[in-house]
């Protein structure tokens, strides 16, 4: 009788003693009870079996949940690369396009026979240039027109040694100093740069794209204050906006288009002005 009241008292105590929460007499006390009883012991070794069970059904479920965030940390590592890689490649793309456009650009100003008209607005300013150009000489007229002024005309011929220099103002003409003249000769004008860094550089804070500008196929290059369409075939500018921006000078956009004609200017074209 004496042994069953002590199996209750022992099984009672068995989970604290599988948990270690007795004080040494009554672990003592447990385990010499249990040394005599098998049914104490029975039990014992049941309840210790579930709590492995337990542990291992709790385990398993911490290495799932690791998998699983594992997982989510791969795809996300993946697609950050990916985005890394297709990045990479874009600004590629561009640099690689601006480089060769460079080059075109290069071979064409080489050119000494040219024609250039550039139309250039800002505002209610509009300007007119024209220039015949034929190796060293060249013959190049601009005119100037806003809605509240007189027209201004300027004319900038060069034919061997023979220079002259013309301002018109409403009809009347002026000759010019030739020292003070330095924008006489216009150049075709691309406005991308040379070099793979450079190039790069620019790359990284510019977009390009495809696009067309007065019947040609171009590329657009844009940035925060500019937007340029380089002709595709040559590499040269077709149109420059350059915008408007309330902190600097320039109130509203300025827009200059540009026309080449290559190997089509004649000794005839380059006509010494009338000074009357
Ligand atoms: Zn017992």
């Amino acid at each position: 009788m004496k042994e069953k009241r002590n199996c209750k008292i022992v099984q009672d105590l068995l989970p604290n003693y599988i948990e270690n929460l007795t004080n040494e007499e009554t672990k003592n006390f447990i385990e010499e009870h249990l040394k005599e009883c098998n049914e104490c012991k029975n039990i014992l070794e049941n309840m210790q079996k579930e709590i492995k069970v337990d542990n291992i059904k709790k385990d398993n479920r911490e290495v799932k949940y690791i998998k699983k965030y594992n997982k989510k940390l791969k795809i996300l590592k993946l697609s950050l690369l990916i985005i890394i890689l297709i990045y990479a490649i874009l600004i590629a793309k561009r640099t690689i396009i601006m480089v060769s456009l460079s080059k075109k650009a290069a071979e064409n100003q080489m050119y000494d026979n040219y024609y250039v008209k550039l139309y250039s607005y800002q505002g209610d300013m509009l300007t007119i240039t024209e220039s015949y150009n034929k190796g060293e000489d060249y013959l190049t007229t601009l005119i100037k027109m806003t809605s509240d002024s007189n027209i201004q005309k300027l004319i900038y011929y060069k034919k061997g040694e023979d220079m002259l220099f013309i301002s018109e103002v409403d009809g009347q003409k002026h000759i010019l100093n030739p020292e003070n003249i330095t924008d006489g000769c216009i150049l075709p004008v691309t406005y991308v740069s040379e070099g793979i860094m450079t190039n790069l550089q620019y790359a990284l804070i510019t977009g390009i794209n495809s696009s067309y500008c007065n019947g040609k196929e171009c590329y657009v290059i844009k940035g925060n204050s500019y937007e340029r369409y380089i002709d595709k075939q040559t590499g040269l500018a077709v149109r420059n906006i350059e915008k408007s921006n309330k902190e600097i000078t320039r109130k509203t956009d300025m827009v200059i288009d540009y026309e080449y004609k290559f190997n089509v200017v004649k000794d005839s074209d380059i006509v010494k002005p009338n000074i009357e």
